[in-house]
């Protein structure tokens, strides 16, 4: 049977997310797991307006096919937006509309690679991008993140030992470490970038959601070269499937093909009613809500894993986003916490499959606070931390 499928798929690897989630769908389970937004936050009645208004007033050609680019004013809207609050300058047709910064990476990955193509990627770094990528059967190599972005030495030194297609990165709040990269860092890297003649892809899934420290410049804005994906499924609801990728005349050119290919363009009722709803709501007060929100879950979850946890135990404390990384001592899986912890109801995802190499990172683990209330932050966190003395204390 397996000589029917195509050699790329024996590369794409099998989703351990996939068995955990199943595990916190049941109900009684508090979960860190998954990577979703809190949905008591979805603007659920606006959308209704925004979904009534559009179909009620232009019904025919909502429904209707459109351009493979998306909604000229939708990309008007984010080239706008993003002058506004951050200098940059991109035109509306160096944006492309899709669904979702997942279909932003798989266009990046048809566009760019071949098979053998070296990308190389963060360690740890986003699972959906390392399995975005595998269909295309490259070499991942990946380079070391420190608490203010990638090892810079690191990354010089693969460079020094062959050409590489792509670098991707999530520099702002990362999925899954929550890591920031210092300004230094984001200069120093478009540097060295530029200097090997690699293409950047900065996926800014969560750049908006920073409830503490000093907003920081993107990577675009070192170097007009790199590949900018944004998404509205962290600021608005996952369920619409919009995102957008920026990139230069002759790279969009390439996407726009692979795009037209893959879908003809994106769901083209969803694009008018995120528009429509932007149009009658303030979508900067929108997002202080989410982050007022995100900050005291995080600020919470902090609180109790200082209080609670044994204290060898290592843990990010990002400024935004959703994630925090916990790493724990040598030799201490966090398959068997996982396993301690299920028992006990509580889930979270075990790293390893953030790694793109077998046998690392089985001592580290995502936390996701986004998408738990307080009581279940205090609940699930003590019960966590119970289940790490045992494992520790059995050493
Ligand atoms: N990039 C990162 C870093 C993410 O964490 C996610 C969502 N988990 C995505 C991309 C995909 O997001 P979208 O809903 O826009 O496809």
């Amino acid at each position: 049977m397996n000589t029917i499928f195509a050699d790329r798929m024996k590369l794409t690897r099998k989703s351990f997310i996939r068995e955990i989630l199943k595990v916190t769908e049941q109900p009684e389970i508090i979960s860190f797991a998954g990577g979703l937004p809190n949905p008591g936050l979805f603007p659920v009645e606006a959308i209704a307006a925004a979904s009534a208004k559009v179909l009620s007033a232009e019904g025919k050609n909502v429904l209707q096919y459109s351009s493979t680019e998306g909604y000229l004013p939708l990309r008007e809207f984010i080239a706008e937006r993003y002058h506004r609050k951050s200098g940059l300058e991109i035109e509306p047709d160096e944006i492309l509309i899709t669904n979702g910064s997942q279909q932003s990476l798989d266009l990046i990955g048809k566009v760019f690679l071949n098979k053998g193509d070296k990308v190389i990627i963060e360690q740890p770094g986003y699972l959906g991008a390392i399995q975005a990528f595998s269909i295309f059967e490259p070499e991942f190599r990946s380079v070391t993140l420190f608490d203010d972005g990638i090892d810079t030495a690191l990354l010089e030194s693969v460079l020094n030992e062959g050409t590489a297609k792509l670098f991707y990165t999530v520099p702002t709040f990362q999925n899954p470490s929550g890591i920031t990269y210092s300004r230094e860092k984001r200069n120093a890297l478009s540097n060295i970038l530029k200097k090997h003649n690699v293409v950047c892809v900065e996926d800014n899934a969560y750049g908006e959601l920073r409830f503490a420290g000093e907003e920081l410049p993107t990577i675009r804005s070192f170097s007009d070269e790199t590949i900018l994906m944004g998404s509205f499924s962290k600021i608005i609801a996952p369920g619409l499937r919009m995102g957008w990728i920026c990139a230069g005349k002759e790279i969009m050119n390439k996407l726009l093909v692979a795009k037209q290919a893959a879908d003809l363009h994106s769901n083209y009722l969803s694009q008018r009613i995120i528009y429509q709803y932007l149009q009658d709501n303030d979508i900067d007060e929108h997002i202080l809500n989410i982050k007022d929100a995100y900050g005291k879950r995080r600020d919470l979850m902090v609180k109790m894993m200082d209080e609670h946890f044994p204290d060898e135990i290592e843990y990010t404390q990002p400024e935004g986003g959703m994630f925090i990384w916990v790493t724990l001592p040598e030799g201490i899986s966090s398959i068997d916490l996982f396993d301690l912890a299920v028992k006990e109801n509580v889930a979270f995802v075990p790293g390893s499959p953030f790694y793109t190499e077998d046998r690392i990172g089985d001592n580290t683990f995502r936390l996701n606070f986004s998408n738990s209330d307080f009581e279940q932050i205090e609940e699930g966190i003590k019960k966590l931390a119970g289940c790490l003395e045992r494992l520790t204390a059995n050493r």
